[in-house]
């Protein structure tokens, strides 16, 4: 028999809905609404956008997941295949993820639009490019990088420490190489410094353009950017430069929200993408706020276990928006279980109820993790052909004793038929409501006392531990100001530690807290968690290898 159809021949196959015509049909948006990017893509106007905010909320499910395997559990194929299934219930909904970045689209992982009969289409264009903006975050980053150097050529009338500046440069590729660089080294004036590179998904920037509300706020976050110190331990900021209103114009488009489609016609906004273990994760709010007016519910996806992508959720989109789940929907694999339970990477998928049973602890882990946010969450099995009734029962059976739903799913293979029963749970769910959600801690918590807070009520450490350099900059943030900020843990999304190989059991454990990094214009302060490259490099054998042109100028081995 013929092998299974690749990610990229099933979303070619599809029958895509001209954009504007699923505007209209599904959401009731006429033409002048949207800004149309060919004939299946188009970008939500920003007067739309200020219209929609008289309009009434429907609601949010956020999915998360148990701790990962490298191979990913589901969360955007999950998010799909719900969005597909509530509108076959007749319940007008939309799916908000993120923009995949270049850098894993040529690295290791594929695609990252879902996957199976799961998907947003059109495929290739959402994986590359998309509609510009990663490069309009990429040139408003260099742009104030260019302004700061610039700046201290000029002669320097801030005073900046020219060894003091931590405005980095981007770019949206994996590549080592340029994690740190010396430039200006034909510099005849003595301008030769040491600066790095990061991945474009890990750019302030880019946290700014998923959490500002509109054009005003961007501006004001753009202007609070902190971009160097001066030796008297002030800090320099974006503003200081003026640089905020050309950093403004490169990103005014990029802040609209892109809308497309599911293989099955269903409405899905992509819209901004932090890395979730770099980063915090979340698609941008424009876009889950429009969704919102737009939709009675919308599933959003936030990145990797719920320890790191509902963690960063609530305690940083949600404390800034005041926008909360309503429901929460936990994605699991046998795959990820057995993995956590022991089994290797080659072994993971294959049957083993042992190897289940141990890592369901990992499952209770993360069920714990959403109700210290007050938030019940519905287990849902994403199933492949390998997995096991014997398995199947021992999960079923450990949901029972954690008290927690389960709804076996198979969007992947079946599309939105796969995900009916898990829809309808999340509904009954949304209908009984009474979820009180609340930050972990309190805001104006002082940095040290959010870091102890999640590391010990969530990670399971039993506490904290500063390198020198991380006290060192603890106490030049307090002195400026910032140590009130909620923090933005960066680190594996492997483990519950700083480390991928303690796996996703670990406890009792000290979380090393190795660099802390001002966001200011993001409102949060980034804690560097042992050895996190915020450039990642490339694998022996990238993706990019085995990507190509067809004789046809079809692209092919993209996923
Ligand atoms: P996440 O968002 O959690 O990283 P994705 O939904 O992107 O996970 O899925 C990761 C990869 O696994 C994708 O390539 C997807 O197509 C594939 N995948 C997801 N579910 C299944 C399944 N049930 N069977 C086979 N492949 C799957
Ligand atoms: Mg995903």
């Amino acid at each position: 028999s013929a092998a299974p159809p690749t990610d990229i021949e099933i979303a070619r196959r599809a029958r895509l809905e001209p954009i504007l015509t699923l505007a209209e049909a599904r959401l009731g948006l006429a033409p002048e609404h949207l800004i149309p990017f060919g004939h299946h893509r188009a970008k939500l106007s920003l007067d739309l956008l200020d219209a929609l905010r008289e309009r009434p909320r429907g609601r949010l499910v956020v999915v998360s997941a148990i701790t990962p395997t490298p191979a990913g559990e589901g969360k955007t194929t999950a998010c799909v295949g719900l969005v597909d299934a509530l509108n076959r219930l007749g319940v007008t909904s939309l799916a908000c993820l993120r923009e995949p970045s270049l850098g894993p689209v040529f690295g290791m992982k594929g695609g990252a639009a879902g996957g199976g009969h799961a998907q947003a289409v059109p495929m290739e264009a959402i994986n590359l490019h998309f509609n510009g903006d990663f490069h309009a975050v990429t040139a408003a980053h260099n742009l104030l990088a260019a302004l700061v150097d610039n700046h201290l050529y000029w002669g320097n009338a801030l005073d900046i420490d020219p060894e003091r500046v931590t405005w980095t440069r981007v770019l949206d590729l994996n590549d080592r190489s340029l994690r740190r660089v010396r430039t200006a080294l034909d510099e005849a004036r003595g301008g030769e410094h040491e600066t790095g590179f990061e991945i474009t998904a890990a750019s302030e920037i880019m946290a700014i353009l998923c959490l500002a509300e509109d054009l005003d706020d961007l501006q004001r976050r753009l202007g609070r950017i902190v971009v160097a110190w001066r030796k008297d331990d002030t800090p320099v900021t974006a503003a200081d430069l003026q640089a905020v209103g050309a950093m403004a114009v490169l990103l005014r488009d990029a802040l609209a929200p892109n809308l497309v489609q599911t293989l099955e016609q269903s409405p899905v906004l992509i819209h901004g993408g932090p890395f979730a273990n770099i980063a915090h994760g979340c698609s941008s709010l424009v876009a889950t706020r429009a969704a919102l007016a737009l939709g009675e519910v919308v599933v959003t996806e936030a990145g990797f276990g719920a320890d790191q992508g509902l963690e960063k959720f609530v305690d940083i989109k949600s404390r800034q928006s005041g926008l909360t789940p309503d429901a929460v929907v936990m994605v699991c694999t046998l795959r990820a279980l057995r993995f956590h339970g022991g089994a290797s990477r080659e072994a993971m998928d294959r049957p083993d109820p042992e190897a289940v049973t141990r890592g369901l602890g990992n499952l209770a882990r993360q069920v714990a993790v959403a109700r210290c946010f007050g938030l019940s969450p519905v287990v849902a099995l994403n199933t492949f052909p390998t997995d096991s009734a014997e398995e199947r029962e021992r999960l079923a059976a450990c949901c029972e004793r954690l008290e927690v739903a389960l709804e076996v799913c198979d969007h992947w293979a079946r599309g939105g038929p796969g995900a009916l029963s898990l829809a309808r749970r999340v509904l009954e769910r949304l209908e009984e409501g009474g979820q009180e959600v609340a930050p972990l801690y309190a805001d104006g918590t002082p940095l040290e006392a959010a870091l102890t807070a999640v590391a010990t009520r969530l990670y399971g450490a039993r506490g904290i531990e500063l390198s020198a350099g991380a006290r060192q900059a603890l106490a030049q943030l307090e002195r400026a100001g910032y140590g009130h900020l909620p923090v933005c843990i960066a680190r594996t999304q492997f483990s519950f530690s700083d480390d991928p190989a303690d796996g996703g059991l670990v406890e009792g454990h000290l979380l090393r807290v190795s660099e802390l990094r001002l966001s200011a214009g993001a409102g949060f302060v980034v804690a560097i968690c042992g050895r996190l490259m915020t450039l990642p490099g490339l694998p022996r054998k990238p993706a990019a290898l085995g990507i190509g042109l067809d004789a046809q100028g079809n692209v092919i081995g993209l996923a």
